[in-house]
């Protein structure tokens, strides 16, 4: 699916058109001084232009109707996904947008009201772009929606936490949740078997302790000022100094911009929020940069060491974000004396790492000795999000049996390996095609043959091409009781110890088949794109709903296969097709899937 993503700020959008399954950005977008004097954007990342746009929505409105301009040709957005900031308790995963998430979203501005307002604004700019497709948040909250409550919970009386809906949400979640999943396919593991710490260290930052792939503590609380020092907000603080601040005059709104936007490292460094100038000035023996490195490394080291004992151990640390992916200097002072938890960092591989989210994701910065996997990785928020919402579209349309497969009756064929060929029309001779099937490069034969059972003959029985390397007849079951054949349901080219037959060609040439007479296994056939957007993989065994007005069937037993030279359809013989009373251009939805008892029991193998 091609998603495009809307990232609204208050006064920026970020946007890009990508495909959910590979990431590959077919367009980008960034337009910045939305609402102020001279709005700007850059398609692609070109050079800058000046958008002529009184106001907010007209800017956005411009800004994407461009985005979807500079798509090629054949590209087109299936959907477009909107990172919306806070979920509050409404959302704990994607959600396709309509009035009422609307609402909802409007009801959590009051939780976030530097975000959500510029979040909704995108929404309904992007409506007026793309009205006919559909729009779906994911809520940077959602991964954090697993929290237990212990780490949910503040310290305040229940009722008036519940009232306010005051408890910790969490944030980042699209990167963590990306990282996490990065590391573990990096380390070849099951990401629900591994303990890992992501840190988020960018000009918002954040750690969180992914437990066996469900986040189960984050740094940032009911909003995004909690925890690390960030660029500019002042994370963890004791909340006593606020009451000395409002006694000293300071009125609500100056606290919260003096603790979103005055603190953090601008506030230590005395320089602004750039960790690439305050490591310069630290180097030239800045008093006030070293310490806010200091501190600001301090405080990753805290929440690492805490987090290891939340979970009990570690498996992985993941460095991430603008400083994590890029300051050998921040993950070195963050890492040291984690070693007494079995996490050493290699100094030259920190050094020498280097990651970039297309061509090298993944740089390991632990010691040959470190039990624990020290991992630099790239995020790709963007990616995330498209994926997530493309996932629950998907997710949606299978559940509404929107996602149909092609069902084709197969009737009675033979397959021959080009020794049979020859033993059955002659010395040299070679198959000719009567006409195309739908599986690409599959023909039906001008050559037909007679199938000869212990009780009776079938005449004129198709020979399919190419040849192949075993011989190979399927039948039905009615044809099995005619011939007087006990033949077993098999997936093609699982022939061995299957029953045999003779088989007559021209001039009575004859051919005695040892094996290859098979009931065939109900298969669909699918391309992995399909596979990924049916949520099945090869040799899964499902359950096919067809529908033929009268005598609907559900189909149970029903091998996939995957290969991408496959076009997508379901294969059943002439007796299934008629218990269903299917006609042609019949479809069947896909309605269950039952991977594990049914591969243990049968798992196979076909050509
Ligand atoms: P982000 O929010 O992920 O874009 O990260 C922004 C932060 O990353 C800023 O504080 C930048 O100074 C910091 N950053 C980017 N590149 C480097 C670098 N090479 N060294 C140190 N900090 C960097």
């Amino acid at each position: 699916m091609k998603i495009l993503i809307v990232n609204c700020g208050s006064s920026s959008l970020k946007g890009a058109v990508l495909d959910h399954a590979s990431g590959a950005r077919h367009a980008s977008i960034k337009v910045e001084r939305i609402g102020e004097p001279e709005p700007r954007m850059r398609i692609n990342h070109g050079d800058w232009e000046s958008i002529q746009a009184d106001g907010h929505k007209l800017a956005l409105e411009i800004g994407l109707s461009r985005l979807v301009a500079a798509l090629p040709d054949d590209i087109k957005v299936d959907a477009v996904a909107h990172r919306v900031v806070h979920g509050g308790d409404a959302f704990d995963r994607p959600t396709v947008i309509d009035e009422d998430v609307e609402a909802a979203i409007e009801e959590n501005f009051v939780l976030a009201p530097l975000h959500n307002p510029a979040n909704l604004a995108g929404i309904k700019a992007a409506q007026q772009i793309l009205p006919d497709v559909p729009h779906v948040a994911v809520f940077d909250t959602a991964f954090h929606s697993t929290l237990p409550n212990r780490a949910k919970n503040y310290a305040i009386p229940k009722s008036y936490a519940a009232e306010h809906r005051i408890r910790r949400y969490g944030f980042h979640g699209n990167s963590h949740h990306y990282v996490a999943l990065k590391a573990a396919e990096y380390m070849e593991a099951d990401e629900r078997d591994l303990r890992i710490i992501t840190c988020h260290l960018g000009n918002g930052c954040s750690v969180a302790a992914v437990e066996f792939g469900r986040s189960v503590e984050t740094s940032m609380g009911m909003t995004p000022l909690e925890g690390l020092v960030m660029g500019t907000r002042v994370g963890d603080i004791d909340p006593g100094i606020l009451l000395t601040m409002l006694r000293n005059g300071m009125d609500v709104d100056e606290l919260d911009r003096f603790l979103n936007k005055e603190c953090g490292l601008a506030g230590l460094s005395g320089v602004g929020n750039d960790m690439r100038d305050i490591e310069e000035r630290a180097a030239d023996g800045d008093d006030a940069c070293r310490q806010a490195i200091q501190v600001f490394s301090h405080r990753v080291r805290k929440y690492i060491g805490s987090y290891a004992a939340v979970m009990g151990g570690v498996d992985a640390i993941v460095f991430t974000a603008g400083i994590g992916e890029n300051s050998s200097q921040a993950r070195h002072r963050i890492a040291q004396r984690l070693e007494y938890m079995g996490a050493v960092l290699d100094e030259d591989a920190n050094r020498d790492a280097s990651v970039d989210k297309f061509d090298n994701p993944v740089a390991e910065i632990s010691s040959r000795n470190s039990r624990v996997r020290i991992l630099v990785v790239a995020t790709d928020e963007q990616f995330q999000i498209a994926k997530d919402a493309a996932n629950h579209l998907i997710e949606e349309q299978r559940s509404h049996g929107e996602l149909t497969i092609p069902v084709a009756v197969s009737a009675r064929h033979v397959h021959l390996t080009q020794e049979a060929v020859e033993g059955l029309f002659g010395e040299g001779y070679q198959l000719t095609e009567r006409n195309p099937l739908s599986q690409p490069g599959q023909f039906a034969c001008n050559e037909t043959v007679t199938v000869v059972g212990p009780k009776r003959q079938l005449e004129r029985v198709r020979i399919l091409g190419p040849t192949r390397s075993k011989n190979q007849v399927e039948i039905s079951r009615t044809d099995e009781f005619y011939l007087g054949i006990d033949a077993p349901v098999r997936a093609s080219g699982d022939v061995a110890n299957s029953p045999g037959c003779t088989l007559i060609g021209t001039d009575g040439r004859t051919v005695e088949l040892k094996e290859g007479v098979i009931c065939a296994w109900r298969h669909i056939h699918m391309t992995p794109e399909d596979a990924e957007l049916f949520g099945v993989q090869d040799r899964d065994v499902v359950e096919v709903a067809v529908s033929s007005g009268g005598r609907d069937l559900v189909f149970g037993d029903v091998l996939v296969r995957v290969k991408s030279s496959y076009k997508l359809e379901m294969h059943i013989d002439t007796d299934e097709g008629n218990a269903a009373e299917l006609s042609k251009g019949a479809e069947g939805a896909l309605i269950s899937t039952d991977q594990s008892a049914h591969l243990t029991r049968r798992r196979t193998k076909y050509d």
